[in-house]
């Protein structure tokens, strides 16, 4: 399922083949700023740029876009390998880091200085917005604008050995402070930052702007498309013009193609905000299950198929939308209905005395791991077991086909048990019931056929391990979804964690490793958390059984 389905910017790569464009082939690159986890929406860019070059035959480049020390380090170097490793890309030797071409952005700079199309400023940030005009008025020339070619040279090379302070001076492209398109208002190239690079450490006090960094960086690699989101398409003439005044070839040089970036409802997605989140201790970490990072659905349980077969979807648009959560978590369950093992685990403990079952006696009931995979487990059954709580009910309306009094259900892959009657404490809560089973009516025994309309989940009281269970609800419940417009610290949920102490679970579980996901039966997905140990067991609920995506 990692084939694309047809869009827009595999026609674009169409026609350009056929017009004989890119005779050495198709060339993308996924571009994230180490400055932070990578999210599902960055799953989308992922699953496109590798998605279009494995379909068309080429290759996809892993670069780091790392212009921007302040907010960057290793730490995020790491994980996003690890994130896109993990979705199953590949990028082979093909890794780059945006400061690797900090040295070729410098002479670009100054090549563009020495073509007059570039000045250094001295106009402070606040002066420029003056002069930058508006959406309705043109902007100003800078009184910088008109200095020689020599001066900017000399200027520009002192801001290099690091002569001035942070913020006094600025390298500018001389474009055209009159053009309707803002970005085009003679925009900053260079800025000065006396910051060490988690790369280059001390070695520059000048860094470049995106804008300037990433058209340069993408013809460098022999990028073919450089797919982005739609907030870049006001910059693209930008792209263009400085691809152009450094003299790369229109017949090979990239060509910026932008697309919708992914929104979910209940989700809150940019990663300035997860930051808060993180820093903020709404959650225990970037890898928390509720946070919409990949590695937070990696500790959920999500698979990677389950998240590429949500991104080809979800499908490739030019205007913003919202997509449902219920979508992502449709497309998870349906893998993990296929993949994951069944087994019982109750949540809610509710003893049941089996009173003409004998107490030391204990028998393995032969339990089928999958619907239709195959393979078998034998499941304890002795005198003492437990229900779920919920699955009783004293004064039970008539359609409740779970156990009343003097009812009858099947336990799953055992036998059929009646109740006989309802045990209280002093304070007239519930505290076991005493039923009876019918020795006749074993799963699969020759007898088993007899019908009941109810059949629940158990484990044996003797033989269950415990377990800590977490069940998650979404980090945001906005009316209006429309999370990116609000504060949305206010708008947490308080209730999106919820931690269940009691869970008892059958004991072919104890050992697994984290990671290993299962259905638990009649309660939904489960994924084994990261910090989960044999002493201590911890699982993640994934998603529940129900599909609420109307399709
Ligand atoms: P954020 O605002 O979350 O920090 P970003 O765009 O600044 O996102 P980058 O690290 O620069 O983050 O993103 C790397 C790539 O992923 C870019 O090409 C960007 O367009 C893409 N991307 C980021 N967020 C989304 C999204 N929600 N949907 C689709 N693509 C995205
Ligand atoms: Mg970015
Ligand atoms: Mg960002």
């Amino acid at each position: 399922n990692m084939i694309i389905a047809s869009n827009f910017i595999q026609n674009a790569i169409d026609e350009d083949l056929k017009n004989g464009k890119y005779s050495e082939g198709i060339h993308t690159r996924f571009p994230p700023e180490p400055n932070g986890y990578l999210h599902i929406g960055h799953a989308k860019s992922i699953c496109l740029n590798f998605g279009l070059a494995k379909k068309n035959n080429g290759m996809c480049n892993l670069r780091f876009d790392d212009t921007n020390p302040t907010k960057e380090d290793v730490e995020y170097v790491d994980s996003i390998q690890d994130d896109v490793k993990w979705l199953g890309f590949t990028w082979d030797d093909r890794m780059f880091y945006a400061s690797n071409y900090f040295d070729k952005l410098f002479e670009c700079a100054m090549e563009l200085i020495k073509a007059g199309k570039a000045y250094v400023c001295d106009l402070n940030a606040e002066q420029m917005r003056q002069y930058r005009g508006t959406l309705t008025e043109p902007g100003q020339d800078s009184p910088y604008r008109s200095r020689s070619i020599e001066e900017n040279l000399d200027l520009f090379m002192r801001m290099q050995k690091g002569e001035f302070a942070d913020g006094e001076r600025v390298l500018r492209a001389k474009i055209d402070m009159a053009a309707p398109n803002i970005n085009l208002r003679d925009p900053i190239l260079y800025r000065i930052s006396h910051t060490a690079h988690h790369r280059t450490g001390t070695t520059w006090c000048i860094y470049p702007m995106y804008d300037f960094a990433h058209p340069i960086s993408d013809a460098v690699e022999g990028i073919t498309h450089s797919i982005c989101t739609l907030e870049f398409e006001d910059h693209r003439p930008l792209y263009d013009w400085l691809l152009e005044s450094l003299g790369y070839d229109v017949a090979k040089r990239p060509r910026q193609i932008e697309f919708a970036r992914l929104n979910i409802t209940d989700t809150v997605m940019s990663k300035r905000k997860l930051r808060q989140l993180v820093e903020g201790g709404y959650v225990t970490g970037w890898d928390d299950p509720r946070m919409p990072t990949i590695s937070g659905l990696r500790r959920r349980g999500y698979t990677p198929e389950a998240i590429r077969d949500f991104c080809d979807r979800i499908g490739v648009a030019k205007s913003n939308s919202l997509v449902d959560v219920a979508m992502l978590e449709h497309c998870v369950r349906e893998d993990l209905n296929e993949r994951a093992d069944r087994i019982m685990a109750v949540l809610q403990p509710l003893k049941v005395v089996i009173t003409n079952y004998p107490a030391d006696e204990c028998e393995y009931m032969m339990a089928e791991n999958h619907p239709h995979k195959g393979g078998h487990r034998f499941v304890p059954f002795t005198r003492e077991i437990y229900i779920e709580q919920e699955d009783f009910m004293e004064e039970a309306p008539k359609k409740f086909f779970r156990l009343k009094p003097g009812g009858e259900v099947r336990l799953k892959h055992a036998f059929i048990i009646k109740c006989e009657e309802v045990i209280k404490d002093t304070a007239g809560q519930i505290v076991e019931l005493h039923c009876t089973y019918d020795v006749d009516t074993k799963s699969g025994s020759a007898n088993s056929g007899r019908k009941v309309k109810g059949t629940l989940h158990w484990v044996s009281a003797k033989f269950a391990v415990p377990a800590e269970v977490h069940l998650y609800d979404y980090l945001l419940k906005t009316e209006e979804n429309s999370v990116e417009s609000t504060n949305f610290i206010d708008e947490l949920n308080p209730n999106s964690l919820e931690i269940i102490n009691t869970c008892m679970i059958e004991p072919s579980v104890a050992w697994t490793a984290p990671g290993t996901r299962y259905q638990f039966l009649r309660q939904g997905y489960f994924c084994v958390d990261k910090d989960s140990t044999k002493e201590h067991l911890v699982f993640n609920r994934i998603v529940g059984l129900r599909d609420s995506w109307a399709k």
